[in-house]
């Protein structure tokens, strides 16, 4: 067997190309859109995470290489069909923001708000958390979300009378919260300080204290920059970002409507993006007549360890019958994890 490392790029991409033809409709390659290029040129489907979890229980393929983070995979391996077989490229590609929250720590501030408000309030969760976590929320009549469907899902539990415990990420809770008309009306927490409770115990909106640290990079500052440089900019950012960025800009979105409304500006537009920087520079690179600038480059170095060779690798240890690569989760954690999936796409 070749040493990949001492093959060119190019040997390398072509032996990619080789062994797809070969697996045939027996092998799915789904990639996220922060994926660097060389690894989006392999994609069957590029989309979001929850788009191509979908993408990925759908498809008849017996192998599926999910090109993204690690959480991603194990959705795709709660949702597929279990004789398929899930894989990740490089298996150390996680995720900094499902790691703020982990189920112990979730329990025990689950037990503290049981004790304040019994049976009320729902943990939900957003799809960038562990399987754990989303097995947690299955358990108690919880859900996942999206950042497309957050607001959807907490007015809906509100109205409902009841409340809202979510995770794992502050920011997308505070701007969901905000664009609801309740920011003053939530209480943030995490594993290591929950005093917060003590004085804001009677909060319809509990989240949890993680962020993202790809979109907390972005500051006001750069907004300003930006006005000052040139006033026909739009400037559209991802909820993931620090509430003062997501006040000072013109729009708000997930990757999909980010994507969908630059695609349909019309040309001629100018457009300042704050997220991943592989999705926006895709998107400059997609959208010639339009000016596309990054509000500041900021990439997630998680997201771009999967890389040719590790694809490659992956490839070859299928092909040799070597799954030892596998992501593999307990039937406990799929039943319940789906649950938590299916409730949300009930919602949808
Ligand atoms: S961009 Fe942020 S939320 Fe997405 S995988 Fe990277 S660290 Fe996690």
């Amino acid at each position: 067997m070749d040493n990949l490392q001492e093959l060119s790029d190019t040997e390398v991409d072509e032996k990619i190309l080789k062994l797809k033809n070969e697996f045939k409709e027996d092998l799915f390659i789904p990639v996220h859109h922060y994926q660097r290029d060389e690894i989006v040129q392999f994609a069957d489907y590029t989309g979001d995470s929850l788009e191509l979890s979908r993408v990925s229980a759908k498809t008849e393929a017996k192998f599926i290489v999910f090109c993204g983070v690690y959480f991603m995979a194990e959705i795709a391996r709660v949702l597929a069909d279990e004789r398929k077989y899930v894989f990740i490229p490089n298996r150390g590609a996680g995720c900094p923001l499902a790691d703020f929250a982990f189920p112990e720590d979730i329990e025990n501030v689950w037990n503290i708000l049981n004790r304040l408000h019994p049976h009320e309030y729902i943990p939900v969760t957003y799809a960038n958390s562990h399987a754990a976590v989303k097995a947690f929320c299955g358990r108690n009549e919880g859900l996942i979300c999206t950042s497309s469907n957050v607001a959807k899902i907490f007015k809906y539990i509100l109205e409902g009378g009841k409340r809202v415990f979510f995770m794992p990420d502050k920011n997308l809770g505070i701007n969901t919260a905000s664009s609801l008309g309740m920011g003053n009306d939530l209480c943030v927490v995490d594993g290591y300080s929950h005093e917060n409770l003590n004085e804001k115990k009677d909060s319809r909106l509990v989240i949890w204290n993680g962020f993202c640290i790809v979109h907390r990079v972005f500051t006001p500052d750069h907004v300003k920059y930006w006005r000052k440089k040139d006033s026909g900019f739009k400037i559209i950012v991802h909820p993931e970002c620090e509430p003062e960025v997501v006040e000072a800009s013109d729009y708000s979105g997930s990757t999909s409507r980010i994507k969908k409304m630059i695609e349909g500006s019309p040309a001629g537009s100018k457009w300042v993006i704050g997220t991943e920087y592989n999705l926006v520079n895709r998107l400059s690179l997609q959208n010639k007549d339009k000016v596309i600038e990054p509000l500041d480059k900021s990439v997630c170095a998680n997201m771009s360890k999967n890389r040719r060779r590790d694809l490659l690798s992956t490839l070859l240890a299928v092909q040799r019958g070597d799954y030892t690569g596998q992501v593999l989760l307990s039937r406990e954690v799929i039943r319940d994890a789906k649950k938590a999936i299916e409730r949300m796409l009930d919602l949808s």
